[in-house]
């Protein structure tokens, strides 16, 4: 499948998507505590892409049957809301996404609950410093595999992770899961160009153990085998017309992380 480049005009209705996005990110963070269920927070999810005027992308996305992905714990993506009861030390990942005018954003992100285990925070920490190492390698001009060459130098400087194979960020645009499959690790300056135009969803996924995953009987879940607990965190970026990126899912384009890793971010969105 051919990598679609976006006009100007087509990523700034992605910005629209991606600030829907963002503030269901924001929604949840802002209510998630003790005592919930999973599903409370999917309902928070449907409210806020309907206020929007947007719709999901994740729900019926080969029938997965919700809202936002919610992973507790061991399970590090693609978790399904219900009954479950979030507790106080858990971490928790949540991914979705939306839909406007047919543009899709994507991202994700993992929280602790309270008082969480000092190992756990810094699981969460290096997963979402590894995705803005990958952004901040994803420039124009540089070369895809330096995205997941960035990730994985960075998380292995910082200790023992696994870092997931099976799974890894995307194209997105019209489709949520677009050309080209953007991996978490492997060698620099090997795949496509990273030209204007192109938008990516950088997505780390990482456990404090063995990169080893299955996935449950729901035919969902992604669970570590040795039920090491996992983090992930998402967001789509752009490169503009004027070479620069901008993270479409970032409240702020992603302004305040990528200046303080030495890029400076488009202002054409
Ligand atoms: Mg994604
Ligand atoms: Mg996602």
């Amino acid at each position: 499948m051919a990598i679609q480049i976006k006009t100007l005009d087509e990523l700034k209705i992605m910005r629209r998507a991606g600030l829907v996005v963002a503030q269901i990110h924001q929604a949840i963070r802002d209510v998630i505590k003790p005592g919930m269920t999973t599903d409370a927070l999917d309902v928070i999810a449907a409210a806020v892409i309907k206020r929007a005027g947007a719709t999901s992308n994740f729900l019926n996305y080969h029938g997965f049957p919700a809202t936002i992905c919610v992973s507790i714990n061991d399970e590090i993506v693609h978790g399904i809301p219900g009954a479950k009861i979030i507790n106080v030390g858990d971490v928790i990942s949540v991914d979705c996404g939306a839909i406007v005018d047919g543009w899709h954003g994507d991202a994700a992100f993992s929280i602790g609950i309270g008082t969480v285990d000092s190992a756990d925070q810094r699981l969460m920490d290096v997963c979402e410093e590894s995705m803005w190492r990958g952004i901040a390698a994803g420039k124009n001009g540089a070369k895809l595999t330096d995205i997941g060459y960035a990730i994985e130098q960075y998380t292995n400087s910082q200790g023992k992770y696994g870092i997931l194979r099976e799974y890894g960020g995307h194209g997105i645009g019209t489709e949520m899961h677009q050309a080209p499959h953007v991996l978490n690790f492997g060698k620099a300056g090997q795949g496509p160009e990273i030209v204007p135009g192109l938008v990516l969803a950088i997505e780390p996924m990482i456990t404090r153990g063995s990169e080893r995953t299955k996935v449950l009987s729901d035919d969902w879940t992604v669970v570590s085998v040795d039920k090491s607990r996992g983090a992930h965190f998402e967001h789509s970026y752009a490169i503009c017309p004027d070479g620069k990126p901008f993270v479409l899912t970032a409240i702020d384009g992603g302004r305040s992380q990528l200046n303080r890793l030495g890029v400076e971010i488009s202002d054409l969105l």
